[in-house]
């Protein structure tokens, strides 16, 4: 077995990294470190959707109980077009009561500080203003080399250093590259004294080469994500973001309008959004790649974070069991990899049809989805997400 003495590092701490650490600990590692390059550990994103897929994993690890008191609990996916034309509604319900959790609407900000606060109370060493720049492998050991001249050992490295520039990736793999898929984001928190959310449903709007979506987290809060089809490095990056979303999103429903004039100019933001075609490769030598590093997959997958909890859990759970790292990482792969590539996948085919600009197109995925049988598509979700989670 692997010794529980081993000095693991950890490369990034979001919400991969911080998981996994809890996840390791819980099966009696005693020797855990974490890296990050950043001053302080927040990650891009305004909120999340942690799915029943994503609880049942964070009971098993101790911290839904947390997430229960500041998250809200999402009952419907509902899909309208930008005139409210009403197109369907998936029952998260359904769902849910297939995987046996709720699913929770979460601030990233308080997610990671739920993270962060357990991460602290297991006493395990986080260590910002680490950028990693370099791994190297020599006699069984890994070193990892960081921009301040500080370098360090390890006998078992996880990369969850992400899906822009992963360094472990880029070890592992050769290359690191993510794939722009053609579409930005703005994305935003909203918050209000008044309440401006009478359900916690989440509110899709459809439109042409454009998408909004509403997730309301309590009566006074939620966040958002107004999408278009765009090229890398367009000239609307530079501009005022709020100024530009309201004039796209003028002619829509009059709840985008509200939700965007509520929301701070500085909790917007604007995402070029990429992701990372499915490699099989998540591990060489000592390193082993975890959540986005290995399997990013896009926003409209609404899976990404939820897919790098279970990944933790999972990463725990066969290193505790495994008699070498050599076997534990192949395991690892072998249990992860079909599940994330078919969410990878699902997520770009979203992508694709949310993203087309051919309105002859447009009006017949309309029509499709008002025709779509809501029942077996959220039996079919429930199908997917609840695929080799613990047990
Ligand atoms: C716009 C947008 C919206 C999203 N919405 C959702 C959603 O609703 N639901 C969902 O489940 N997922 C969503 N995701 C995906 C989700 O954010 C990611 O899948 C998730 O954060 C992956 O976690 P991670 O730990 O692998 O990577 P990250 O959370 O990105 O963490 C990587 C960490 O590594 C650090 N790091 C990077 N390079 C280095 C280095 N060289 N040295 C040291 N540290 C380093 C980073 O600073 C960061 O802290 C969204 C993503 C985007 C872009």
């Amino acid at each position: 077995m692997i010794d529980k003495h081993s000095e693991i590092v950890i490369l990034g701490a979001g919400i991969g990294g911080l998981t996994t650490a809890i996840a390791l600990h819980q099966k009696g590692f005693k020797n855990i470190s974490i890296y990050e390059r950043r001053e302080k550990a927040t990650t891009i994103g305004a909120g999340l959707v942690l799915w029943s897929n994503a609880t049942k994993t964070l009971h098993k690890l101790e911290l839904l109980t947390e997430i229960e008191k500041v998250g809200g609990q999402i009952e419907q996916m509902q899909r309208w077009t930008k005139n409210e034309e009403f197109l369907g509604v998936i029952k998260v319900n359904n769902i849910n009561t297939s995987i046996g959790f709720k699913s929770y609407s979460i601030s990233r900000k308080d997610l990671q500080n739920i993270l962060l606060e357990k991460v602290n109370e297991l006493n395990l060493a986080v260590y910002y203003n680490h950028n990693v720049i370099n791994i190297t492998y020599r006699d069984n050991t890994t070193s990892i080399s960081f921009e301040n001249d500080i370098s360090v050992n390890a006998q078992v490295v996880i990369g969850a250093d992400g899906r822009m520039n992963s360094i472990a990736r880029q070890y592992v793999n050769g290359d690191n590259t993510p794939i722009y898929q053609n579409f930005v984001n703005w994305i935003g928190i909203v918050e209000s004294d008044k309440p401006i959310f009478s359900k916690n449903n989440v509110l899709d709007f459809w439109g042409c080469g454009e998408r909004f979506g509403i997730v309301p987290i309590n009566e006074n809060k939620g966040y958002w994500a107004g999408g278009k089809s765009l090229p890398l490095n367009s000239p609307i990056k530079n501009k005022n973001n709020k100024t530009e979303l309201k004039k796209l999103f003028d002619s829509w429903s009059p709840k985008i309008k509200e939700i965007i004039e509520l929301t701070e100019d500085e909790n917007i933001k604007y995402i070029e959004v990429f992701d990372h075609n499915p490699s099989p490769n998540w591990f060489k030598n000592n390193v082993c790649l975890l959540g986005d590093s290995a399997h990013a997959s896009l926003p409209t997958s609404g899976q990404g974070a939820c897919q790098a909890i279970e990944d933790a859990w999972h990463f725990a759970s066969i290193l505790e069991k495994s008699e070498t790292i050599e076997k534990a990482f192949n395991n690892f792969q072998r249990s992860r990899f079909e599940k994330t590539t078919t969410i990878t996948m699902a997520g770009r085919d979203l992508a694709k049809s949310l993203f087309n600009e051919d309105e002859m197109y447009c009006e017949q995925r309309n029509e499709n989805a008002k025709n779509t049988d809501y029942e077996i598509a959220s039996q079919n979700i429930a199908k997917l997400w609840s695929k080799n989670l613990p047990k």
